[in-house]
């Protein structure tokens, strides 16, 4: 059976023009290198990257002319020479559009990377099929620090409405199952660890609040089999793994739970066995600002392999906790840089009367179908009612969007709530200026952390 998943693998990525496999084998090499050597190789191809970017990427050679800096005499120096650069953020290359793409090709030919999670905001970055190959690599070589092996079985299950079939076909050549979870709900939640179970898969990659919902059900229900659950890796993507998640998680299924961070078409960093976040060699991880004792700093993050829309000092709107600087070096040997934690990308979760739990990514897969929409706030002001906040751009078509919205949401909630869609021109920071996408307290409550008795 593994044989048969790996030859369907090797047929799969061959017609889908990638070369993951053999990405692997260079991962699992580098995983030995000395510091000199990863630093030698990442300076290679930084070097390689800021002279395509200079050359060949529009939206580049402006800023920095701006900015008074050319490429070519940093990237002589070191990999920290890179702080000279302009930082670049989502709002910035959106608004390049296609100048931050490579001029030499079609942007047809690349690869398409939606933001899926809790940005608020529709992103499309490209990427390579090269760096495809990259992305994947990585993400399926942390799951082998797991345990898992190229044919055990896993599963997927995104939030959110049926996608297509691509997505089916493309996990099922990888060995793995597809299955969309369409709401947070008990109910939901007790079928979708029937099929867990049923399915016998080894790995399940899922969003933390997800998988904290699932072991939640599994602590209260009684109709689960505990030990088939306990040899269940749960491999965490798209959001913040908050510790109450986590500690839940680890009480039903096989601890620990592996996190894994990226986002925009760049893999950041992934969690070991010894719980530490390690950055691929094709990622310059960078921390900016705070990072005193437990203060969060900045990611900043170069993709140093994608040549298709350069992510080059770009700042991801996420933070981390570096490790103390006394650490040493990490107990599974990868020597890779590292990260203590990922603290960004708080949500929450709301409740509602139904007893239904609503998420940012609950509203992210909806509202990235729509034009014309700069972000996005929810705030329940009512026990029974919340106000979705939109901020609009020309181009927004409210009538249409609240045809669409409004039996989803009803859906998603349950009976007996109702949202009001507000339009807005901006969504309001918080008074320690970050966004948040729910605002819940004090009626719909998160929900107790601690597991039922
Ligand atoms: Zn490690």
């Amino acid at each position: 059976m593994r044989m048969l998943q790996y030859g369907l693998f090797r047929f799969g990525e061959s017609a889908l023009g990638l070369k993951v496999l053999r990405r692997m084998e260079d991962l699992r090499a580098m995983e030995r290198w000395d510091a000199g050597r990863l630093a030698r190789w990442q300076l290679r191809h930084l070097r390689r990257l800021l002279d395509h970017a200079w050359e060949n990427v529009p939206y580049y050679r402006a800023l920095w002319k701006s900015a008074g800096v050319h490429p070519g005499d940093l990237a002589r120096k070191s990999l920290d020479e890179i702080a000279a650069l302009p930082v670049v953020t989502k709002r910035m290359l959106v608004d390049a559009g296609d100048a931050c793409l490579d001029r030499r090709h079609d942007k047809r030919c690349f690869v398409e990377d939606r933001s899926s999670g809790t940005t608020g905001r529709v992103f499309i970055s490209r990427i390579t099929r090269a760096q495809r190959s990259w992305n994947i690599a990585a993400m399926l070589r942390s799951w082998e620090w797991t345990g898992w092996r190229m044919g055990d079985c896993w599963m997927r299950l995104p939030f959110g409405a049926s996608r297509g079939m691509k997505r089916r076909i493309q996990a099922a050549l990888g060995g793995g199952a597809y299955s969309v979870i369409p709401r947070i709900c008990s109910q939901v939640m007790d079928e979708v660890l029937v099929d867990i179970v049923r399915a016998e898969a080894r790995l399940i990659r899922v969003l933390p609040a997800i998988a904290f919902a699932l072991a939640r059900q599994a602590m209260a229900s009684s109709l689960h089999d505990a030990a088939a659950l306990r040899r269940i890796t749960i491999a965490t993507t798209g959001d913040t793994m908050h510790e109450p998640y986590r500690t839940a998680a680890e009480r039903v299924f096989a601890p620990p739970v592996y996190d894994y961070y990226g986002g925009d078409g760049i893999p950041g960093a992934a969690q070991c066995a010894a719980g530490r976040y390690h950055v691929p060699p094709t990622t310059h991880l960078e921390l900016v600002g705070g990072a005193r004792g437990d203060v969060p700093a900045r990611i900043v993050l170069t993709s140093l392999t994608n040549t298709a829309m350069p992510m080059i000092r770009y700042d991801i709107g996420d933070t981390a906790l570096p490790l103390p600087p006394d650490a040493g070096p990490c107990p599974c040997g990868c020597t890779w840089p590292m990260l203590a934690r990922i603290t960004g990308r708080v949500s929450d979760i709301m409740v509602t009367p139904a007893g239904c739990w609503l998420t940012p990514v609950h509203f992210t897969s909806l509202l990235r179908t729509l034009d014309g929409l700069n972000g996005f706030q929810v705030v329940q002001h009512a026990p029974d009612a919340a106000r979705l906040l939109l901020a609009t751009a020309p181009g927004f078509d409210r009538r249409a969007a609240e045809t669409f919205l409004l039996p989803h949401l009803a859906d998603y909630a349950g009976p007996g709530f109702r949202f009001f869609i507000e339009c807005v021109d901006e969504i309001p920071l918080t008074d320690a200026g970050k966004h948040r996408y729910l605002i819940t307290s004090p009626f719909g409550a998160a929900p107790p952390l601690a597991p039922p008795a």
